[in-house]
């Protein structure tokens, strides 16, 4: 927050307001703006040789058409990525040339730096940039591949806008392959028309598996690293279901507004679990190798292909037009994040990748999150995420969110009688604001979903589900949809362990219960949970094949594989289960006319 607020000092003050700095403080400086330059051509050199210092070599070239000093500022974090990262930290060696002609420079702040041209027209720049972190915002490399960017390696012109062309090169190995949703341009280069543009398209550089096909008429293609990962099979069964959730999404906005798309995947045996970030026409995911057939890679797949209409395309208002020297906190990720996890999961069931059962187990799974979390308002934990709270309330607006937007597209469809839906809602906001060049406000979303409804009101909704805590009333609102909430009483293993990530994304034991399983077993805070069982803990499937596996017999041998200090032991543990009620979804089969059609409705993506 502290920061945030020293930024807005910095460069807060718009342009016109500059003009009269005694009006807005007293002691105003104006903001700083780096001499105007032009024709940025910025080369990569990433091959055998800097890749054995996780390194990529960056160039920037440029004219400079006016006086005073050039700045250079590197962007505060990739958006979609909500956090701050500063990636000028992995910047080494910069170095400002005129010809031969070594330029002075300083910093003018922690990720600008200050040239001074002397007179120079034109300017070449070189640093190094330290590719190690593997994060789909950040850079990261092998010794035979590297994903970088935009927002990692392309300084801008400080204080000039974003309505500026630039050309990007990168030099490689001549086997290696380049993987990026840039537009080609002539020499073997790329060219994109503005700065948001240039940093909306992350590349692959290495030897990766790359292909590609049309999908709904457009071509597609399919990145996927380290070489021979997602091959075969596997690799088919993907493109089909990419073939089919594309113009499930495309059905909901009408239209497919890109020229290509790029799908990015880093595939490792050591991150738990899976992320992703989406861009206009591409997404960058990264997975555990045990993702690959499994429906969570699917939904994750359609959730970042959802985006380029849902955030990349239609977005809040607070975040138009992105910028990249400070966070843009908006109160409307529920929306943005958590309505894109609702089509996400509805792609899938509409175009037939899972079962309606699969939809329904999916969405009581986010039921089963929402209540293990502490009761918090969409709109502050979609403001707090810049700030990653360790609550367990960091990333509810997805589960949550895509639950706001379940109870709406029933509301609406209840109210117009199955004329109308969500689904009228995003192609109406699409419409009137994204095609209009504009970001959407509360009075656009909440009067399009408002007369969705046949003119409700949903300021009583919005007060207690989206500003406020109150619990979600399934019990009123599942009825509407022929659904209903049905209770099974299981019987589980329980180790008595409470876990977190650490940093390399492994899946680390934080406390252990006194008198617990795990207690007698020896397991000891800090160590790193790697199976149970023969089961790997990071494999998506695990908790239900952990259940089928371990839920029967009390007394049987239960085995945990855990790393500490460096070293694998296996502790010899014995199953403990407990009993529990989870509530799951059904179809009811006592429905009414009226709620059967609209839970058609819903699964087949229809209205009448
Ligand atoms: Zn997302």
């Amino acid at each position: 927050m502290m920061h945030h607020i020293r930024r807005l000092a910095r460069r807060g003050i718009p342009a016109l307001l500059a003009l009269w700095p005694a009006l807005v403080r007293g002691q105003a400086a104006p903001a700083p703006r780096s001499a105007p330059v032009s024709d940025l051509r910025y080369e990569v050199t990433f091959d055998s040789v800097t890749a054995q210092s996780r390194t990529i070599k960056v160039t920037v070239d440029f004219d400079v058409a006016g006086p005073g000093p050039v700045l250079l500022s590197f962007p505060a974090w990739t958006p979609g990525a909500y956090e701050l990262s500063f990636f000028a930290r992995w910047v080494s060696n910069f170095t400002a040339l005129a010809g031969n002609k070594p330029l002075q420079w300083d910093k003018l702040d922690y990720d600008t730096w200050r040239i001074q041209p002397a007179g120079a027209r034109s300017i070449t720049v070189h640093f190094d940039y330290q590719a190690d972190t593997l994060d789909n915002a950040m850079a990261w490399s092998k010794r035979d591949f590297a994903l970088f960017n935009g927002t990692n390696l392309f300084p801008y012109p400080e204080g000039r806008g974003t309505d500026f062309s630039a050309t990007v090169t990168v030099k490689t190995e001549p086997g290696w392959v380049v993987a990026t949703g840039m537009a080609a341009a002539p020499g073997d280069s790329y060219r994109e028309g503005n700065y948001h543009d240039l940093v909306d398209k992350p590349f692959f550089v290495g030897r990766i598996d790359y292909d590609s096909t049309q999908v709904a008429g457009i071509w597609t293609r399919l990145a996927t690293y380290p070489a021979g990962t997602l091959t075969g099979q596997a690799r088919a069964a993907f493109w089909d279901q990419i073939g089919r959730m594309i113009p499930a999404e495309a059905a909901v906005f009408g239209e497919t507004p890109w020229r290509n798309y790029t799908v990015m995947m880093i595939f490792d045996s050591l991150y738990g679990g899976g992320s992703a970030l989406e861009h206009t026409n591409s997404h960058v995911g990264i997975y555990n190798i045990g993702f690959i057939g499994n429906p969570v890679l699917a939904s994750i797949t359609a959730h970042e292909i959802f985006h380029a209409w849902n955030v990349k395309r239609l977005r809040p208002a607070d975040m138009v037009p992105y910028r990249y020297d400070r966070s843009e906190p908006t109160v409307w990720l529920w929306v943005s994040e958590g309505i894109t996890d609702y089509y996400a999961n509805l792609a899938l069931v509409r175009s037939g990748i899972i079962t309606a059962d699969d939809f329904m187990a999916m969405t009581a799974g986010k039921v089963a999150t929402v209540a293990g979390a502490p009761s918090t308002a969409l709109e502050d934990a979609s403001l707090s995420t810049w700030i990653h709270p360790v609550d367990g309330s960091q990333y509810i607006y997805y589960a949550k969110g895509s639950l706001a937007g379940f109870m709406l597209d029933i509301l609406i469809r209840d109210a117009s009688n199955n004329r109308r839906s969500l689904d009228t809602v995003m192609r109406g906001l699409y419409q009137t604001a994204y095609k209009q060049g504009r970001g959407f406000t509360a009075a656009d979303w909440w009067g399009v979903v408002s007369r969705a409804a046949g003119g409700k009101s949903f300021t009583d909704f919005a007060a207690k589900y989206v500003d406020g805590r109150e619990a979600y009333p399934w019990s009123r609102i599942l009825p509407l949809a022929g659904m209903r909430v049905a209770t099974d009483t299981i019987r589980e293993p329980r180790l008595g362990i409470s876990t977190g990530q650490d940093s390399s994304g492994a899946i680390v034991i934080r406390a252990i219960e006194p008198g617990s399983a795990a207690a007698e077993a020896g397991v000891r805070a800090g160590d790193i949970l790697l199976d149970l069982g023969d089961l790997a803990v990071t494999d998506p499937s695990f908790a239900a094949a952990y259940r089928a596996r371990f839920g029967k017999n009390e007394g049987d041998s239960l085995p945990i594989k855990v790393q500490r200090n460096g070293q694998t032991l296996t502790l010899q543990s014995t199953v403990r289960l407990v009993s529990h009620v989870e509530g799951r979804l059904a179809a009811d089969s006592a429905a009414n006319e009226k709620a059967a059609r609209i839970r058609e409705g819903i699964l087949k993506g229809t209205t009448e």
